[in-house]
């Protein structure tokens, strides 16, 4: 490998690009995770996890990746044989519904086209049409990472409650939460699903859990065999700042400065920067003629921006000059779209120049890939970001 020097521009739509006081944080020594100092920290995370998912609840860690805390949702609230309805919104919704088919649930599935987000009226009729109420959970993806496509949750919930339907609401926010608005508790959902590696700017490695007073009564009666994903025990033990098991000490050490970054930042700004990021990157996406994956304006996503490639084009070997000749990584197509678009990921620990940098690389890309566009993306977002404070 020959030196490449200056930053690698990790654009991935996760893992994120961890800040550096953040990686200076998890450089420190570890602790007792059963001593005194150790129970402080949890519990002033724990405390500064929840308005992060705005919610009052429980929130709970696992030493996991994302696909742990979705096993958990599942495995405290359901019991094997049970309903749920679940949507094809991409390849992780897919991945989701795969997890739960393992385990033994039946899954109602609903196709798509991995150009659109949950339709509420479809969960409306689908609902409806449940008259023995055997359906158990309706599972969200909010924001598609592998499309870019951001589903509206509070009018899925709006269409549960027109039918009285007493399923839980149950919401993949790993790619959402901390960068686009979420909010466990208005929202009525009753267990969010997340991950330490996209909006909340740390390594992989804490899968997170926040839980509803409902599902919580409910997961004292699922039917599943469970030991290390049982919240039971973890809620017990976080009581005191402790855990049933070691947790990633480290990574914690992470969280605890990331919190203070996202909430000194404020939640509303953290919003709206990743709301001007992601317009300033649609903007060159629009000047550079290109087609988003999403179809649905209402249902961009803030956090990343999945761009098709023309027709005969491959998306990998444009990302594969990209990082070759300026050492960039961009996301690549997943599952059914592979080779039909890259994802911009724009999440994170991010400013206009980072993205500046980054569309100018993407824009770079096209040339030196023969891909059929206009230029003069980069100098529209310029231009946005200039005149859009
Ligand atoms: C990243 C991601 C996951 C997967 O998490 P892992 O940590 O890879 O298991 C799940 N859902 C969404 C929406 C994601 O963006």
């Amino acid at each position: 490998m020959t030196h490449k020097s200056g930053r690698h521009f990790l654009q991935i739509p996760g893992p994120s690009n961890t800040p550096d006081r953040v990686l200076r944080a998890m450089a420190k020594p570890t602790i007792d995770h059963r001593g005194p100092e150790f129970a402080q920290l949890t519990l002033s995370i724990l405390e500064r996890l929840k308005p992060v998912f705005q919610t009052s609840g429980p929130v709970l860690m696992f030493p996991a990746s994302g696909t742990g805390s979705w096993e958990a949702s599942l495995v405290n609230t359901l019991s094997p044989g049970d309903r749920v309805l679940a949507f094809e919104t991409g390849q992780f919704a897919t991945a989701w519904r795969n997890v739960a088919v393992k385990l033994g649930i039946e899954v109602d599935w609903v196709e798509g086209d991995w150009r659109h987000g949950v339709d509420p009226a479809v969960v409306e009729a689908k609902l409806a049409e449940d008259k023995h109420r055997s359906l158990m959970a309706v599972l969200v993806v909010h924001n598609e990472t592998s499309t870019g496509i951001t589903s509206r949750v509070p009018q899925i919930r709006m269409a549960i409650d027109k039918v009285g339907h007493p399923a839980l609401l149950m919401v993949d926010a790993i790619s959402s939460l901390g960068s686009i608005d979420y909010r466990h508790d208005e929202w009525g959902v009753d267990v969010t699903i997340c991950a330490s590696q996209k909006g909340l700017m740390l390594p992989p490695g804490i899968g997170i859990n926040a839980v509803s007073a409902k599902a919580l009564k409910i997961s004292q009666s699922s039917g599943f065999a469970k030991s290390y994903w049982d919240w039971g025990p973890v809620i017990k033990m976080n009581e005191k700042g402790f855990f049933p098991y070691t947790p990633p000490t480290n990574l914690l050490y992470g969280m605890d400065v990331a919190l203070d970054m996202l909430l000194q930042e404020g939640l509303p700004n953290v919003f709206a920067r990743h709301h001007r990021l992601a317009e300033a990157t649609r903007t060159a996406v629009g000047a550079w003629g290109l087609e988003l994956c999403g179809v649905n304006p209402a249902e961009y996503s803030d956090t990343l921006t999945a761009v098709m490639t023309p027709e005969g084009h491959d998306a990998d070997e444009l990302r594969r000059i990209i990082l070759d000749r300026f050492d960039m990584s961009l996301g690549t197509g997943l599952g059914k779209v592979k080779g039909k678009l890259f994802r911009i990921g724009h999440l994170g620990d991010l400013n206009d120049l980072t993205l500046a940098g980054t569309l100018c690389g993407v824009e770079m890309g096209l040339g030196l890939a023969g891909i059929p566009h206009t230029k003069g993306g980069v100098d529209a977002a310029l231009e946005y970001l200039a005149s859009n404070s």
